[in-house]
């Protein structure tokens, strides 16, 4: 192992010899050579005494003495090779990960974090998770993947699938985090491009069943069609509707933040790639791992209001192609209907889904309420949200409610010489912007 205890302090023989030029190496390979022999370098986990070695075929490492070896430093010599192909930012983001999640274990007392291979020295397992979780008595093996860019490498995808099924085989749910480095999405498109190892870094979480569920309900409904094609979709072939999530994780220094995406998996040929059922979104740390039943790793708000903005999406594009066929049919085409359908669709698919789904989007208040909530300042920020959202998509019905654009907006200006959450504000600037 690189690591031992020095003068009360870990020391990390591999980055202290980097530090000196090729001339100095030896000589302080041989001061620390000697201090080890004088027993100045103990294990950090059984704290017995290490031997430097530094030899010809591997690199300079400490090891026990013949046949005293600890189960928690070969634990750490096996994690260690495990993550080599990882970049610098590997243990960095780790850490972070490690540390939030620590901080939550002190007031969670059914919540036990634990880095993976200091929890499982034990019991020799081959692969560990970077941190290991337990939620009352629930598993879970949060790694994190960087170096994407190898990830195409076929090695890399069974070592992924390897740890997948190890991870699952002793009880464990798994958690990946991707470095965000190689993320290619295409909203527009509705596609997310992937490397092959990223099928099997996909993972399921609670918001991925409700996911699961609006598809099913949206197909029992619509039994004639195929929702990733009603948004212009270009699938391999027929898609198992299992929905999963992508986690990247993007790191700017010492801080990081997280995106989730919600996908199907197109079928697992090149090109590698998924049906996007919504655009990703960031979450900072405190938000994404916040430990409930589970990490949440979600925004549940969030997740509502997309799944309320996809499912009218699909009504639309069905009630679009439905008004379509209409047409068809009393112009008495004869072109088959499937096809007429398809290109019907794919013409509509991707120029107007962005103006079409927001038209179709539809927002309901009670309007006139709102407009007093407005008037005694007590408007709260969601409805203040909505109200920008009403005004901006179905601004006609005001006159429904014997109301025009001017009068709301005078309040707004009302309202904002005496309201100061910001929240509020923000919304209430939108409207007067209209
Ligand atoms: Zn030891």
């Amino acid at each position: 192992m690189d690591v031992a205890l020095y003068e009360g302090e870990i020391l990390n023989i591999t980055a202290e010899i980097s530090r000196y030029s090729e001339v100095e190496k030896e000589r302080m390979i041989d001061k620390y050579r000697k201090a080890a022999e004088k027993k100045a370098m103990l294990c950090p986990y059984c704290h017995e005494e290490l031997r430097l070695r530094a030899g010809e075929i591997r690199d300079i490492h400490f090891a026990h003495l013949k046949g005293m070896s600890c189960q928690e430093s070969e634990a750490y010599d096996t994690y260690h090779k495990q993550t080599k192909r990882e970049n610098k930012k590997h243990s960095v983001i780790k850490e972070i990960i490690y540390n939030e999640l620590k901080g939550q274990e002190l007031i969670r007392p059914d919540l036990k974090v634990e880095y993976g291979y200091k929890e499982k020295a034990e019991e020799k397992w081959k692969h560990y998770p970077d941190i290991y979780l337990n939620k009352n008595g629930r598993e879970f093996a949060v790694s994190v993947i960087t170096n994407v860019h190898e990830i195409g490498d076929e090695k890399f995808v069974k070592t992924i699938n390897k740890r997948n099924k190890y991870f699952t085989d002793k009880g464990l749910e798994s958690i990946w985090f991707v470095e965000d480095r190689e993320l290619a999405d295409d909203y527009e498109h509705r596609v997310l491009h992937l490397w092959e190892a990223e099928y099997g870094l996909a993972i399921k979480t609670e918001e991925d069943y409700k996911w699961d569920e609006l598809l099913k309900e949206l197909r029992e409904q619509f039994p004639g069609y195929t929702i990733p094609r009603l948004f212009g979709y270009r699938a391999h072939g027929p898609m198992n509707h299992d929905v999963r999530s992508l986690y990247y994780v993007h790191s700017i220094g010492d801080e990081i933040t997280f995106s989730v995406y919600r996908l199907i998996l197109d079928q697992m040929r090149s090109p590698f790639r998924a049906f996007a059922l919504t655009k990703g979104y960031r979450m900072n740390i405190s938000q994404a791992l916040i430990v409930r039943d589970e990490i949440l790793l979600s925004d549940k708000d969030q997740e509502d209001g997309n799944r309320l903005e996809f499912a009218n999406r699909v009504l639309y594009q069905i009630e679009a192609l439905e008004a379509a066929d209409a047409v068809r049919r009393e112009s008495n085409e004869t072109r088959n209907e499937q096809q007429a359908r398809e290109e019907y669709l794919a013409s509509i698919a991707q120029e107007t889904l962005e103006e079409v789904a927001e038209a179709h989007f539809t927002v309901e208040i009670d309007v006139v309420e709102y407009i007093s909530k407005l008037k005694y300042l007590s408007l709260s920020p969601q409805e203040s949200e909505a109200l920008f959202y009403f005004l901006k998509l179905h601004r006609r019905e005001l006159e429904d409610y014997g109301l025009t654009l001017l009068d709301v907006k005078k309040w707004v200006r009302y309202a904002l010489g005496k309201i100061n959450d910001p929240k509020i504000r923000m919304w209430l600037v939108e409207i007067e912007d209209l």
